[in-house]
């Protein structure tokens, strides 16, 4: 919601400007929240380009969403006429679109594809059931996490056994399964010339270690590399920077990242906020602390302060201050259960409104998307508009996966998800063994996916003829859609030939969820008419998976992660009890002191009102709701900071032991 109309330094405090206005050189600006760290970068952008003369698409601006990144394109765009043309992007968008660029030097295809968390499971999945393996006990998201975290680290199929020794030191019988997954998935993936999204980046700072001509590339493309939400950084993601730009490796040397470890929220992406001390080492970077809140009133930074000061962690001093005045005191709902909660929770949103804050300007931020069902009920029965921010993301959606498998199939004959996908999407007669007999088939013959197909026609390889002739109906498609160059034709094509209307009306449970599949189809055509062509194109919806990228418009609905960097006049946190603030997952101290960074961020998005939702009852398991307690984390905030019911102020400060019972 800033502006920034020019280069005009005025409107930045001292600290602030000089971060603007810092030499080109490595640059750590490190801050606590609504200090304006992100509007700082902004303006640097804009002081490179004017001051600097830096050519726009010479900056490459790293942001933590898809849809910052956007933001900061447009922003720009709407100060200086060429300033769309910076390189903003997220972490994995960058690292895809330079492994595409430089695919021959990476000495990867240069038609990859990207799996998605979804493929990256299925796939395990497949794997799994041929091995015979329980997938009660092997569950597939947790290989993958396991997968994950030693990517994250740099450690690949090779090494994983020195990855879990370090991190468990331990190993038997359940990681040496793993490890075998591991080492299928990796050969499957690699048959199939796809990268997953962990790939993307450590394959990246893999070849840009190994080969020094391709960091060298690389860096020359860049006069100045931004990064925001350092702190949320992995240690492969650090490397991939460090090649690219430490001038131990590389030519380039004007780097700035922007961070606040306070606001760590990623560890269970293996994000390590020690990566900011690490920078200060590897640069010898100037540093900028900035110390005024521009984003809250003085009681939600002081609670938000207190709350942060009592944890043990800190890696520099904080010290933060708002630049406004006390405000409204922090407001405490001790609705009875959840059903309570969800209706107090609409009127409130409704008295809100009715104060003169826009629905855009509220927030509902809760600790699991599980909580956000009854919620959402409850304002649709009320016609309070809202949107989920973390939902299932538009390019993660059925239709649109089974649409774009086709497409993605076009640009790659080796990619087994798609095909697979395809195969078994409508009853086709194609199970487990069939597509076995298929795959195997056509590495036995050392044949792409789709020369496979047509062998497998013309060999007679599956006895059903209806099997035959939709391989053979399906290869004919897959090579028209490779000689056309417009996605949206390609889409009209695939959603006639494949009667793919029909398909989605008969997996709908719902009219509702008829239109609404259709509604998705539309906009995904409008999205592949924007496009520039269909690498682009998929590229773009590979990488969309995780985010929802939805409407903006009503009131938002979201977990706590997914608003970060944002802010709203009033912020609802819903359910700060004990079981999701610390979630009851978390059980090392570790874990737990991410727990309260994470309602540090939580109540850092407001600028005005703050309103605390502690029921009595708290939703547990299977539909079952059980006595709750309010958060341990609220024992840091001063009393007198508190608006409420004195009673109920003082029960978020009753001592209990922890083996007393939930139902006290
Ligand atoms: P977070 O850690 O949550 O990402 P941040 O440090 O990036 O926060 P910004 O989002 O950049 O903070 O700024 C917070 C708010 O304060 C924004 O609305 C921004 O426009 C405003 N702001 C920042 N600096 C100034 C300033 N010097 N004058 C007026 N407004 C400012
Ligand atoms: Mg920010």
């Amino acid at each position: 919601n800033e502006d920034v109309d020019s280069v005009d330094l005025s409107k930045l405090n001292e600290a602030q400007k000089q971060a603007v206005t810092a030499p080109p050189k490595p640059l750590a600006i490190i801050a606590g929240p609504g200090s304006g760290k992100t509007r700082v970068l902004t303006y640097r952008a804009l002081f490179a380009v004017k001051e600097w003369h830096l050519p726009p698409e010479r900056i490459l601006a790293i942001t933590f969403t898809n849809k910052a990144a956007d933001e900061l394109k447009e922003r720009l765009g709407r100060l200086i006429p060429e300033g769309d043309r910076i390189f903003a992007a997220t972490m994995h968008s960058f690292a895809a679109r330079m492994l595409r660029y430089f695919a021959p030097y990476a000495g990867i295809s240069q038609n990859f594809v990207i799996y998605d968390d979804d493929d990256s499971k299925g796939l395990i999945e497949d794997i799994l059931k041929q091995m015979n393996m329980d997938t009660k006990r092997f569950r597939p998201n947790d290989v993958l996490n396991h997968i994950s975290a030693a990517k994250a680290r740099m450690f690949d199929c090779n090494t994983f056994p020195e990855f879990i020794r370090q991190r468990y030191g331990s190993w038997g019988y359940y990681f040496d399964t793993v490890h075998q997954v591991f080492m299928t998935y990796e050969r499957l993936k690699e048959q199939s010339q796809a990268l997953d999204f962990d790939d993307l980046i450590m394959v990246l700072a893999q070849r840009m270690e190994d080969r020094p001509e391709l960091r060298e590339m690389i860096a020359g493309l860049f006069d100045l590399v931004m990064v925001d939400e350092f702190q949320d950084t992995n240690f492969a993601q650090y490397q991939m920077l460090l090649y690219m730009t430490n001038p131990h490796y590389s030519g380039m040397n004007n780097v700035t990242i922007v961070g606040d470890p306070d606001q760590s929220i990623y560890g269970f992406r293996a994000a390590e906020y020690y990566n900011i001390k690490r920078f200060i080492d590897d640069y010898n970077p100037e540093v900028v602390f900035l110390d005024l809140n521009y984003r809250s009133n003085r009681t939600i930074v002081d609670s938000a302060s207190a709350l942060i000061n009592d944890s043990p962690s800190a890696l520099f001093e904080r010290k933060l201050e708002s630049i406004k005045g006390a405000g409204n005191k922090l407001i405490l709902r001790r609705p009875f259960d959840d059903a309570d909660a969800a209706i107090t929770a609409a009127f409130e949103v409704q008295r809100l409104h009715k104060m003169g804050i826009p629905y855009e300007e509220i927030a509902v931020l809760m600790r699991t998307r599980a909580l956000t069902a009854r919620v959402e009920r409850e304002f649709a029965t009320r016609n309070i508009q809202y949107h989920i921010i973390g939902g299932v993301p538009f390019f993660a959606r059925r239709e649109i996966k089974d649409i774009l498998a086709y497409l993605r199939l076009s640009r790659n004959a080796m990619d087994r998800v798609s095909l697979k996908r395809i195969l078994t999407m409508k009853k086709r007669g194609f199970g487990t063994a069939s597509l076995e007999k298929l795959f195997n088939f056509a590495e036995e013959n050392k044949l792409t996916l789709l020369e496979a197909m047509k062998a497998a026609v013309e060999s007679l390889l599956f006895k059903k003829l209806s099997m035959n002739d939709y391989l053979e109906s399906l290869y004919t498609l897959i090579q028209t859609i490779q000689e056309i160059a417009e996605p949206s034709q390609a889409i009209y094509l695939v959603m006639e030939q494949e009667n793919l209307l029909d398909h989605f009306r008969s997996i709908s449970k719902s009219e509702e969820e008829y239109i609404e599949r259709t509604e998705n189809v539309k906009q995904l055509i409008s999205i592949a008419e924007e496009s520039a062509d269909m690498d682009d194109f998929l590229q773009r919806s590979a990488l969309g998976t995780r985010e929802n990228n939805g409407g903006v418009e009503g009131v938002a609905i979201s977990t706590v992660h997914g608003v970060k960097g944002l802010e709203f006049q009033a912020v609802i946190l819903y359910y700060v009890t004990d079981g999701f603030f610390p979630h009851s997952l978390s059980v090392t101290t570790a874990e737990k002191e991410e727990e309260r960074r994470l309602l540090y961020v939580a109540m850092t998005r407001a600028k005005e009102h703050l309103i605390f939702y502690v029921p009595y009852k708290q939703p547990w398991g299977n539909g079952f709701e059980q006595m709750a307690r309010p958060s341990p984390f609220l024992r840091s905030i001063p009393k007198e900071l508190w608006d409420g019911k004195p009673n109920e102020i003082e029960s978020l400060y009753a001592p209990y032991s922890p083996q007393q019972k939930w139902s006290e």
